[in-house]
């Protein structure tokens, strides 16, 4: 069976890749389980640019087949933002509950009271020859002013999808992948490298 090499040690985002590729003719192993401990850093200013960066890193240190995801949430009230420094948008070390608290705040300061928003997640795989593909997968969405819900991750409890009265922190998580921007990227990711193998 192929191994591929999952270039993330994020916890969270990775249960959520491995539940949704746990039917795919594949095995997954993490960057760590495949001997590879360092962080890479992710200097690109898209999310195609950075998810190539990552798997491509890991795939230079393991020698395998290496798939990475980088994700974001983009507000349009914001002109797009925190997009690829969601991670980082209230300070390198801030919890979830920082960042949410940053942004709720950035959005009232601009005096939106419906703020429409998505996350995207693209997803790039990268070969032992050097060869590449990327799919874009998104979910749209708006962002509300109170934290709903303990599940999920990140900016989930107050991401609120389109025909949806649970936030993305209140659906079980079969429900969020199958519609989040990770579970779309991921389906879209499984039928392109079954059609190359
Ligand atoms: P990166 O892809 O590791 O750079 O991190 C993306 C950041 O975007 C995460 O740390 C979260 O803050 C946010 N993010 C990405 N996907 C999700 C999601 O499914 N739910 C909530 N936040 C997310």
């Amino acid at each position: 069976m192929t191994e591929i090499v999952l270039a993330s040690d994020n916890v969270k985002k990775l249960k959520e890749l491995k539940e949704i590729l746990s039917d795919g003719d594949f095995k997954l192993v993490t960057k760590s389980e495949a001997g590879y401990f360092e962080e890479v850093e992710e200097n690109g200013t898209t999310f195609e640019e950075n998810s190539f960066i990552k798997a491509n890193e890991v795939m230079k240190h393991t020698g395998k087949i290496s798939v990475a995801d980088d994700s974001g949430l983009e507000v349009d009230c914001l002109g797009g933002e925190p997009g690829v420094y969601s991670k980082r948008y209230a300070g390198e070390d801030a919890t979830d509950a920082e960042k949410i608290a940053y942004l709720l705040n950035k959005i009232r300061e601009t005096g939106e009271e419906n703020p429409t928003a998505r996350f995207v997640s693209v997803i790039t795989c990268v070969y032992p020859n050097g060869e590449h593909f990327s799919v874009r997968g998104s979910c749209e969405g708006k962002i509300i002013f109170e934290m709903r819900g303990e599940g999920g991750f990140g900016y989930d409890p107050v991401f609120l999808p389109d025909g949806f009265e649970k936030t993305f922190s209140e659906l079980t998580a079969e429900e969020k992948n199958a519609i989040s921007h990770r579970g779309n990227a991921l389906r879209l990711f499984a039928a392109e490298f079954a059609k190359r193998k």
